[in-house]
């Protein structure tokens, strides 16, 4: 579940009261489409002693952490080949599992993770399967040259606060776990910011992998259709910041993927993200993405990250057996593309890219056709609860052409040489040693010409994820700066630099500023009497042309503006020389 307007806390409330929900119908699902296939033979016998919890509840319940836990560390103690880690405990002090399953030596990684939002965790199901199969039934060959890093369930906290009414859409497991960790951050936004102990374990132990493949198992949102698994990588590779990675996903992984569910008997496609799902007709969408997401967090950091995304109606025992053809397709895949996956990685974090894309807009025109998508039938009925017509799926397969709705560019960036940080933005420069962006300390005061940004009309946003995102208007201006000892230089010139720029230029979507990371820009500058600010303000007028020029032209562009004395001081007030810097200016200053 990804790109819909989502708000995490929202299913919370559709939880009735106890005791209210015990005559609800069983089925409020549309019909589930018929299937059947070959990956069905996956599935361990009745008497199997390495069967796994959710086969052995015919995929009608999906075993806690406890449980999931108990079955790997039994697996790791019957077979050389697995190991069990720990990265990183989460919020509520559970321990981070990661399986390593290896035939030793130093090897490329495959580093696969279930369970970000924890309800949709056929990623865990399918990874206990396919890790019995590696261990004790034949598969070894999988591990001759990659090794498997599989991190069962990472939303661990959410996962645990486990309830029927979690994911209602999803066609099992009986009972889910929560979309966001336990103080309701969404960890599939969180990669930049950084902010929930999860989010921190998982960057360091990317760091520490540096893999050729990341795999993040998810289960859609939206509408009815005939595909059963569906991935995508960030932008639809379309959109992609770093060509080559998403070149390798695009021209390798999607065809070889493809093509092993097809035979498994599955029914996949890249990841359709609809424009409105009461009219799918309308087209799906694809777009640029930030480093808040996993895939866009890989494109950033030039590792190449697939989005799994299981269609949400879907049986649970049909999902899970995907979501194993696709991670043994993967495996199978990174092993041959091994020194591939090397290059393009290489490639990537090589390119100095001069300007970033920052903002954008729906294209008109559609940018491709899907010419026979499978979808599924609907009818409309008034319903008696909202009083408007709702939509029924009919489960009746249909087929129709769909439109593919791009974006074009609206602001582009041009990326200077280097940002430079105060000593005091402490968060900031934790996050930037987390991500692993290198960085200099100046241990003697520099005098520079600095590129400076300041807020035009700020507005705090509606909280998201834990923070109060800010959008606001910027104008830059070019002016000598004195940096004291202690400042942070962030140069251009690495191989993160793009993620640099994506966390440091205020303008990108998924920067430090964006995400509310210095309220301190909206307050007040300290008080002055009026009867001393009056004539200081009529001094600059008479004394800076430039000031007096910028300050008409506002007075005749803006009538709140020229009619509030107040904004009129506070405006003047700002031009003045020393004062205050942090009110409404961007304290990252851009060298170039
Ligand atoms: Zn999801």
């Amino acid at each position: 579940m990804r790109h819909s307007l989502y708000l995490a806390g929202a299913l919370f409330l559709a939880s009735p009261a106890a005791g209210q929900s015990a005559d609800l119908p069983a089925e409020i699902l549309p019909p589930a489409l018929p299937w059947s296939g070959a990956s069905e033979r996956l599935i361990a016998g009745k008497t199997d002693p390495w069967i796994t919890p959710a086969e052995r509840a015919d995929f009608a319940a999906t075993p806690r952490y406890s449980e999931t836990r108990a079955w790997l560390e039994r697996l790791a103690a019957a077979s050389p080949l697995i190991t069990i880690e720990t990265f990183g405990r989460s919020g509520q002090g559970r321990d981070l599992l990661m399986v390593r399953a290896s035939k030793g030596g130093k090897k490329p990684v495959v580093l696969v993770q279930a369970g970000i939002h924890a309800g949709e965790i056929d990623g865990k199901d399918a990874g206990l399967m396919l890790l019995r199969d590696i261990a004790l039934r034949g598969k070894d060959e999988l591990l001759d040259r990659v090794d498997l890093v599989f991190v069962p369930i990472y939303n661990v906290d959410g996962h645990e606060a486990m309830s029927r009414w979690n994911f209602p859409a999803l066609r099992g497991p009986r009972e889910k776990g929560h979309v966001a960790n336990a103080r309701n951050i969404n960890l599939n936004r969180d990669y930049a910011k950084a902010d929930a102990p999860e989010t921190r374990a998982m960057i360091a132990l990317l760091r520490q992998l540096d893999p050729i493949l990341y795999v993040d198992c998810h289960v859609s949102d939206g509408f009815d259709m005939q595909y059963d698994v569906t991935f995508t990588y960030a932008g639809w590779g379309r959109y992609a910041y770093h060509k080559a990675t998403a070149a390798w996903l695009m021209e390798r992984f999607g065809p070889h993927a493809t093509a092993a569910l097809e035979r498994a008997g599955h029914v996949p496609t890249l990841y359709p993200s609809p424009i409105d799902t009461r009219a799918p007709q309308k087209g799906i969408r694809q777009a640029p993405e930030g480093p808040r997401y996993s895939t866009g967090y890989g494109d950033f950091i030039g590792v190449p990250t697939v989005l799994v995304e299981n269609h949400m109606l879907k049986p649970y025992r049909q999902r899970v057996l995907g979501t194993y053809v696709l991670l043994q397709a993967a495996l199978t895949l990174a092993g041959d593309d091994a020194d591939r996956l090397v290059a393009a990685k290489a490639a990537d974090r090589a390119s100095r890219p001069a300007d970033m894309l920052v903002r954008w807009k729906q294209d008109p025109n559609p940018v491709g056709w899907v010419e026979a998508f499978k979808g599924v039938a609907f009818d409309t009925y008034r319903s008696p609860a909202t009083g408007r017509m709702e939509q029924r799926w009919t489960g009746q397969p249909v087929t129709f052409r769909m439109p593919i709705i791009g974006q074009q560019p609206v602001q582009t960036v041009r990326l200077p040489k280097a940002w430079w940080i105060p000593a005091e933005q402490t968060d900031v420069i934790d996050r930037l040693r987390l991500h692993g962006i290198a960085f200099e300390t100046i241990t003697a005061p520099r005098k520079l010409t600095l590129d400076r940004v300041t807020l035009r009309n700020p507005e705090v946003q509606r909280a998201q994820d834990g923070r109060f995102p800010m959008k606001a208007a910027f104008d830059h201006d070019t002016g000598p700066e004195e940096l004291p000892a202690g400042s942070i230089r962030v140069r251009a010139d690495q191989p993160l630099g793009l993620l640099a720029a994506s966390l440091l230029e205020p303008e990108a979507p998924d920067s430090f500023l964006v995400w509310g990371f210095f309220p301190e820009m909206l307050s007040s500058p300290p008080y002055a009497e009026d009867f001393v600010r009056a004539p200081l303000a009529e001094a600059l007028l008479a004394s800076d042309p430039a000031a007096k020029t910028a300050f008409e032209r506002k007075l005749a562009a803006e009538p709140a503006f020229a009619a509030d004395p107040e904004a009129r001081l506070a405006w003047l007030t700002a031009c003045l020389a020393g004062h205050p810097a942090f009110t409404l200016r961007y304290p990252i200053g851009r060298e170039f």
